[in-house]
């Protein structure tokens, strides 16, 4: 669906490729060689969602976030890098996000973790989204489990924290990996841009409290990868955000 809100200078669109680009790392730790984490993004689905497929370079175990599409080219990719997949991540139930979590988690028998409850509703609804978007194979699912504010995930040796972000939907989540500076936030925020919030139980106003007092002092450092689009940082969209900059909220 088309998940962001449209900036009032609209930045160029990103024209992802249905192929997965060179795995890109998380910024590095003080010392050299082999960062403890890379990511990869896969974007599928006619909204070209950014499937993100990240794992533990010591132990080559990896946990695939919101599958919209693309089972084959994910299982290939794992298959192609040598990697064991651990689990599926899903930050919230929108089509577009999780229309293949049924099939990818029937293929595979890994568990699948979040979002939080209160996405139940979307996640319901996946059938009757899929087909008005002709994503005729997107099927609903029950996670293994619901995820909430201060659950941590285990892929690896990695451990993600979770938070519960909700304003674009009630129960949205976003994956933090605090030693790589990354996270992944699906449609809470974007590069210039944030999540739309004209949907059923959007909420802007608890949207850019998420952001604001959840995502932001985690630190400028953090480099997010979003949900549609092109990666940027927290410092960046603080000082430059047209909806949630420090002179945005200032202005009120
Ligand atoms: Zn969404």
């Amino acid at each position: 669906m088309p998940d962001q809100t449209v900036p009032p200078a609209s930045g160029a669109p990103t024209s992802g490729t249905p192929t997965s680009g060179p795995p890109i790392s998380g910024p590095q730790g003080t010392g050299a060689g082999t960062p403890p984490l890379k990511v990869a993004i896969l974007p599928v689905t006619p909204f070209q969602q950014n499937c993100s497929i990240l794992w533990c370079t010591a132990t080559k175990r990896a946990a695939v976030v919101d599958p919209g599409d693309g089972v084959t080219q994910i299982q290939e990719f794992l298959a192609r890098q040598g990697l064991t997949l651990d689990r599926i991540l899903v930050t919230h139930g929108h089509v577009d996000h999780a229309a293949a979590v049924a099939d990818l988690m029937a293929a595979t028998g890994v568990p699948v973790d979040g979002p939080q409850r209160e996405d139940k509703f979307w996640i319901d609804r996946l059938p009757e989204d899929g087909a008005k978007y002709g994503m005729l194979y997107a099927k609903p699912f029950t996670p293994t489990r619901w995820l909430d504010d201060g659950d941590t995930i285990t892929v690896g040796d990695l451990t993600l924290d979770v938070l519960h972000c909700p304003g674009h939907t009630p129960g949205h989540v976003v994956f933090i990996h605090g030693p790589s500076r990354l996270a992944i936030v699906g449609d809470v925020i974007f590069q210039g841009s944030i999540g739309r919030t004209d949907f059923p139980r959007g909420d802007h106003a608890a949207l850019i409290r998420s952001i604001r007092e959840k995502l932001f002092p985690l630190g400028d450092d953090i480099t997010f990868l979003p949900g549609h689009g092109e990666p940027s940082t927290f410092g960046q969209e603080r000082r430059g955000n047209p909806f949630v900059s420090d002179r945005a909220v200032a202005r009120g």
